[in-house]
């Protein structure tokens, strides 16, 4: 079984782990409904995506 030649310091990990932190979902608002919802994903709120109706609604389903 391969095995490193040596062994990785501390600096060196905590340089390759400086990516590893989680991004903040980035929030815009709705043309329809004006409430804010994460890009490129249809608005939970009223279910549009690019001016077209992407998601049921439960009043929608409802009927
Ligand atoms: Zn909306």
């Amino acid at each position: 079984m391969a095995l490193p030649k040596r062994r990785t310091p501390k600096s060196k990990q905590g340089t390759r782990r400086s990516h590893h932190h989680v991004k903040t979902p980035q929030l815009v608002r709705c043309p329809t409904c004006r409430s804010m919802h994460i890009n490129h994903q249809p608005c939970r709120v009223c279910g549009t995506y690019h001016g077209r109706q992407a998601l049921e609604r439960d009043d929608q389903l409802a009927r």
